[in-house]
């Protein structure tokens, strides 16, 4: 019925029920559900990020590293080095220039002291001790080079020179006492299968006393109480040679300081993970040489008859004096070379 129909059946105006007003009303409540279901989503979405900050930022991070440390700890022991000493000797320095290239420029003092430095860092960055006769370009007596050595309470002690001869000479050699002491063969073979292994010109093998004569010793291989050895490395007086120090220097150097490692575990200085199993320096078996009377004393040997010198001790360990010994004195006393620099 229209509005008029309807006003003169109930005498008023019908009620008009807008659909404006409906729909404005459920509009209303849309927006404010809206309004509220944000307000909502943003609180669950901030607790949930709250929780993965403390479960997932927080446990999480902190949980892994935990586990790495464990597996670390676990296959690789934690140490803070081998606990063992190396003395190196660079030899040569000041005047005592040592052998020379052909032109002249190249000096062995100069090599010498290059590669035992970087034998020194490589062997710190081990965690091992080390003790450096010279440090600088400075000169030494082989009484003081050996004595402090000696003082320096070392386990090894290596030599490092380089050899010269005619141009055609190459590679490397190591000299030991010849007493042929085992410990010190163990030293000198370890580091030149080491140089072998990063490539040399020829390997020239370990050798007993001294080049040409077999009685007499290097002084340094001599006088020293600990393994010791001398290391020709390459000849000076061979461009082949000097261009693979060149080239390999570091190489050499971290072989080196890898074979004194192997040495002292394989001599029982140290265990695996570097942990010292021995109280007193090492000390090795070739004849110990008594700095007041200058003679040398064997652990075995029988008392030389025709002297009064009473038997040293060092660490422990009793030494007489023996003929070959004497006879040994006696050979180095006429005839000691003065370094490593010849052959
Ligand atoms: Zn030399």
């Amino acid at each position: 019925m229209t509005e008029q129909e309807f006003e003169k059946k109930y005498g008023r105006p019908p009620v008009k029920h807008s659909g404006d007003v409906k729909t404005k009303i459920y509009w209303d409540r849309i927006v404010i559900a809206l309004v509220l279901l944000v307000l909502l989503v943003f609180c669950v979405v901030r607790l949930i990020g709250a929780l993965i900050g403390a479960f997932g930022g927080g446990e999480s991070s902190s949980v892994l590293p935990a586990v790495n440390n464990n597996k670390e700890s676990s296959s690789e022991p934690e140490h803070t080095g081998y606990d063992f000493t190396v003395c190196i000797d660079p030899g040569h320095g000041g005047d005592d220039s040592g052998a020379q290239d052909k032109t002249g420029k190249r000096l062995e003092k100069d090599d010498t002291l290059n590669v035992s430095l970087k034998l020194r860092d490589e062997l710190e960055a081990l965690g091992v001790n080390v003790a450096m006769t010279r440090e600088t370009d400075e000169f030494l007596t082989l009484d003081e080079i050996c004595k402090k050595a000696n003082d320096s309470k070392a386990d090894l002690f290596i030599s490092i020179h380089r050899n010269s001869g005619d141009e055609a000479n190459k590679g490397v050699e190591i000299w030991v006492n010849n007493h042929e002491p085992e410990s010190d063969i163990l030293l000198a073979s370890n580091i030149l299968s080491a140089l072998d292994e990063v490539g040399i010109s020829k390997n020239r093998e370990v050798g007993f006393g001294f080049i040409g004569d077999s009685c007499s010793n290097y002084q340094v291989n001599r006088q020293t109480h600990m393994p010791s050895c001398l290391v020709e490395l390459g000849f000076i007086t061979n461009d082949a040679d000097n261009k693979l120090l060149d080239e390999h220097i570091g190489e050499y150097a971290h072989a080196m300081a890898q074979a004194a490692v192997k040495t002292a575990k394989e001599l029982g200085i140290t265990d695996e993970n570097g942990e010292r199993l021995i109280d007193e320096p090492y000390l090795s078996t070739k004849p110990q040489w008594n700095e007041k009377t200058g003679t040398y004393f064997t652990e075995e040997g029988e008392i030389y008859a025709a002297d009064a010198l009473q038997p040293v001790i060092i660490n422990d360990h009793k030494y007489t004096q023996t003929t070959s010994a004497k006879q040994d004195d006696a050979t180095n006393a006429a005839a000691q070379p003065p370094d490593g620099t010849v052959g």
